[in-house]
This record gives structure tokens, C-alpha cells and sequence, in this order.
């Protein structure tokens, strides 16, 4: 299929490894020049150019760390104007309910809810200007489902559903179409920091305690980036104009639930 955005020009934030990554890929395939974003430079650009490499297209790797407004500010300038923002950051930590104070909040609140939100705000008024724009917010299944030790990111997602749940509809009559896409458990790096207490609770390896996670999963297995990319890059397609504030999941089936 021919997603139609050949020569738009996107920003991927958080985009060198995983879920952003896997984006980013769909969206050079589909012909999209993109300012791609991560912390570590070296990571980064060597993403960058193995993009840019094999589809074609050009992709401007920033160094910037997304939850800061230094960060942003360098990303936005290096873009310029952009027909599509993926809003993407690292997740927070697990824990215990009680384990965190008001500073684990924040700084939760400021990578997952006012970083993604600060993005959008800067983006979207010439999306909409110019008739035509695409947000995809990468957040999670906790938001469907909630992740007991995943509380940090529950909070701040949920948060974030909420603003887009009324923003999208009030930017949707200027052509700019917004929606969150929600990853279950996928095969990058986050996966490792998340089997990893699984696996030192039970006394088991990684590879064990991911086969123990696999099974509670319907499909039986994680999902991958490439997949993940897949439906990021069709929600940015000129196909999906009427898709407005939806919180897409793709999880395998694991989150039990009819609707
Ligand atoms: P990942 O494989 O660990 O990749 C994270 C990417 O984000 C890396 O490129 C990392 O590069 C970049 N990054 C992290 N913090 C950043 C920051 N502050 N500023 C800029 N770039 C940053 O993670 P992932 O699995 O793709 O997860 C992506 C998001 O989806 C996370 O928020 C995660 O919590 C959420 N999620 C993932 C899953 C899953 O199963 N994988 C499930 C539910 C939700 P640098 O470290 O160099 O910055």
C-alpha cells in the first residue's frame, strides 16, 4: 500500500533503538525525511545513517534529551516545519506504590505527559496552518490495563490520554490527525530492565523469564519494532485522516477485555 506521505518531514522523538525506531524505519520506507532524536550521539547516528542508508530518505540525527525544554528547543530547531510528530521518551522505573516521592513524580510527569504535550503545542499550530498533520503519541497498554509496578508510567500516561483525548478533537477540522498508539510487551531493550526482577525473583534467566511472560500473552510471543513501526507509519499515512484520538493497542491480546 502506498501510505502517500512521500517527501512529508517528521520528527521521531526517542527514536535510535525500539518502539521509536521501528517508526522512524517505517517512515523512511514510506519516503518521509526525518529528524530523529535520542540521547546518546554515537547510538544515534549510527541509526541515523543505516536509515537514511537504506531507504533513501534524509534523517537528521539531534542529540537531545526530549524531557528537557534545551532538549525540545534543539530538536524543533534542527526540523523547522514538520508534517508529523512522534512523541516518544523512555519509561519510568518499576516500583512499589510507596516507593516513590513527589521529585519520582515529576520527573515521571515531565518525560511521559509534559514533554510529548510541550511537543504537540509547538507542532501542531503549523499543522494546522497548513491543512494537514500527523501526532502519534507512543504510550502504553498500562493505560488500558493498569501495570501494578509500572505506577509511575500509569499516572503520567494517563495523564497524557487525557489531553489528547480532547485535543485531537478540537484540531481534527484543521487536517491534523492525532492518536496514541499503546505497545504491550515488545522485544527491546525496555524488556530487558522489565524481565530482568522477574528473573532474579524466580531464580531464572532472561531468556526464562520472558518464555514465563510470553505465555500470558495470546499470541505467544512479544511483538517487535518492525510491527509496532508498521501501524505508527499507517496512522501517519494519508489513509488515516479519520482516525481521531484513538488509543490503538497492541499488546497480542494480553489486556482480556471485550472493547
Ligand atoms: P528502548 O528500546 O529502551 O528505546 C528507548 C529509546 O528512547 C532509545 O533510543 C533511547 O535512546 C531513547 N530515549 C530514552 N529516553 C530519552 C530521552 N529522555 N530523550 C530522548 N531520547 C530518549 O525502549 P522501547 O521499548 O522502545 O520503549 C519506548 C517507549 O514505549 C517507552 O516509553 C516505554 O516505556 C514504552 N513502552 C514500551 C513497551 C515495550 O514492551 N517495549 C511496552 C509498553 C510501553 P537514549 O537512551 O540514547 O536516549
Amino acid at each position: 500500500m502506498d501510505l502517500g506521505i512521500r517527501g512529508k518531514r517528521a520528527i521521531v522523538c526517542a527514536g535510535s533503538k525500539g518502539l521509536g525506531r521501528g517508526s522512524a524505519e517505517a517512515l523512511a520506507e514510506a519516503g518521509v525525511d526525518i529528524v530523529l532524536n535520542a540521547r546518546g550521539a554515537e547510538v544515534l547516528e549510527a541509526t541515523a545513517a543505516e536509515i537514511a542508508a537504506r531507504y533513501g530518505v534524509s534523517v537528521t540525527p539531534v542529540a537531545a534529551d526530549i524531557t528537557t525544554e534545551a532538549g525540545r528547543a534543539a530538536v524543533l530547531a534542527a526540523a523547522g516545519e514538520v508534517d508529523i510528530l512522534v512523541n516518544n521518551a523512555g519509561g519510568p522505573p518499576p516500583g512499589l506504590w510507596s516507593d516513590w516521592g513527589h521529585d519520582d513524580f515529576l520527573k515521571a510527569l515531565e518525560g511521559n505527559l509534559l514533554a510529548p504535550v510541550a511537543m504537540i503545542q509547538a507542532v501542531v499550530p503549523g499543522m494546522m496552518a497548513r491543512g494537514w498533520g500527523r501526532v502519534v503519541n507512543i504510550t502504553s497498554a498500562a493505560v488500558k490495563a493498569p501495570i501494578a509496578q509500572l505506577g509511575l508510567s500509569n499516572t503520567a500516561r494517563a495523564g497524557l490520554t487525557g489531553f489528547v483525548a480532547g485535543t485531537a478533537r478540537q484540531i481534527a477540522g484543521s487536517g491534523v490527525a492525532m492518536n496514541n498508539l499503546l505497545p504491550g510487551v515488545h522485544a527491546t531493550d525496555r524488556i530487558v530492565t522489565l524481565d530482568g526482577p522477574v528473573a532474579a525473583a524466580k531464580g531464572i534467566t532472561l531468556a526464562e523469564a520472558g518464555k514465563l511472560r510470553q505465555q500470558n500473552i495470546p499470541a505467544g510471543r512479544y511483538g517487535t519494532a518492525a510491527e509496532f513501526g508498521a501501524m505508527c507509519a499507517f496512522l501517519c499515512s494519508q489513509h488515516a485522516g479519520f482516525i481521531i484520538g484513538q488509543n490503538i493497542l497492541l499488546d497480542g491480546g494480553a489486556a482480556n477485555q471485550t472493547l
